[in-house]
């Protein structure tokens, strides 16, 4: 055990715990440039390469021409004429996190995954073993820059609010460390805006009460406040002070739920693929009801008789666990392979969905209810839409 978490848990109830954030540095763009030594150094967007296109990552060079990430690719483009420009390659980065996630499991069985490229550890547990929250970082950042040859930035702290910040401070390469003492030293210079919560609505109304900045909305007549925040003045001023109780939820770990299945005989008839497709989705789409999540992306999957796979995704507006949204892209999805591959036989069709988050509200109402009629009388006795008979060869893989 080290001095530094020596000293914190002499300070208040909670910081006791130690919370790490990691965040790749420009992660796609990262990916890219690691694997085409032609386009490292190089400004690399990564992004939808048609004319509605936005940027997914922007590596550290392209930023210096002012291009960010969820800027439209046009506007990419004409800032940074002579960039590289790619379209993602979602398994391939899938695979690259996968090894990630596996560094930040050597070090704790307490990790919320909130994409492919961040994640909250809750390594209280192993603070003695490993020596320090410090030492856990530092182990985590060239672990990880030795098995995937990329960069992460780390934040450390007693919460999840402040490590997320703290990895922020320093990027690229970031390490930051926001010990009980120095929480106000870090957070009151910052703009009110990098509060959880405080928006483009809010901000200005601080703006005129004079609160430009965490350190004067800590110290303002909580009174004062009330006007802008309302009944979430309490909460602000928590923030304010660093305090923030969640904790890692290592359920939000799972970033993706599948199912896929390869077919003893080839499919050639699409409307056999679609009845498959159906099928899949509502299974996938039980599974993450009954854990109340709900789905930003929906993937599918394709091989064909020569074994040549491609997998393809589109978002959902906003999250989503209806079975009929997401079967409605994955179906769009197949059409358009089905249009550049008419008459192509296929042995495998899977479907998935990622980006999980905590489902908001009662958005599947009926498909809850078909959910339950099946707990209670087993699957198959509703199936909605589409299905059409056809003989028991499909197999899981
Ligand atoms: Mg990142």
């Amino acid at each position: 055990m080290d001095a530094d978490y020596d000293s914190k848990q002499v300070m208040g109830q909670n910081s006791g715990r130690a919370i790490i954030h990691v965040d790749m540095d420009a992660f796609y763009a990262s990916v890219e440039q690691r694997d085409n030594p032609d386009i490292a150094g190089q400004p690399v967007m990564v992004g939808g390469l048609g004319g509605r296109g936005v940027v997914a990552a922007a590596s550290y060079e392209a930023r210096r021409f002012g291009v960010r990430s969820a800027m439209p690719m046009m506007r990419a483009r004409a800032l940074c004429p002579n960039g590289v420009y790619l379209a993602p390659r979602m398994s391939h980065y899938r695979e690259v996190s996968r090894a990630i996630f596996k560094v930040f499991e050597a070090f704790t069985p307490m990790v919320e995954g909130l994409s492919l490229d961040e994640a909250f550890l809750d390594v209280t547990g192993s603070v003695r073993l490993f020596g320090g929250v410090r030492a856990i970082g530092r182990d985590i950042q060239q672990r990880i820059s030795r098995e995937t040859g990329l960069v992460a930035s780390i934040g450390m702290a007693s919460n999840k609010f402040l490590a997320k910040l703290a990895s922020d401070a320093e990027k690229p390469a970031g390490f930051v460390w926001v010990p009980a003492e120095g929480v106000s030293a870090f957070l009151d210079p910052m703009p009110v805006g990098r509060l959880w919560g405080i928006g483009k609505k809010t901000e200005p109304r601080l703006r005129q009460l004079g609160v430009l900045t965490i350190g004067q909305l800590r110290t303002a007549e909580p009174e004062a406040l009330r006007s802008a925040l309302g009944n979430r003045t309490e909460h602000f001023l928590a923030l304010a002070r660093g305090e923030d109780e969640r904790p890692v939820s290592p359920g939000r770990a799972e970033k993706s739920i599948s199912h896929e299945v390869t077919f003893e005989q080839d499919l050639t008839d699409p409307r056999e693929m679609k009845a498959e497709l159906q099928q899949q989705t509502e299974a996938v789409m039980k599974r993450l009801r009954a854990k109340n999540l709900a789905a930003r992306t929906v993937h599918l999957k394709i091989r064909d008789h020569r074994f040549h796979s491609v997998t393809r995704s589109r978002s959902i507006r906003t999250a989503s666990n209806r079975t009929e949204t997401v079967f409605k892209l994955a179906n769009g999805l197949l059409g358009r392979w089905l249009e550049e591959h008419a008459n192509t036989p296929v042995r495998l069709l899977g479907v998935g969905v990622s980006g999980l988050e905590a489902a908001q509200g009662a958005s599947a109402g009926v498909d809850r209810m078909v959910d339950q009629i099946e707990e209670r009388y087993g699957d198959g006795t509703l199936t909605r839409g589409l299905t059409l008979e056809r003989g028991k060869r499909g197999g899981r893989s």
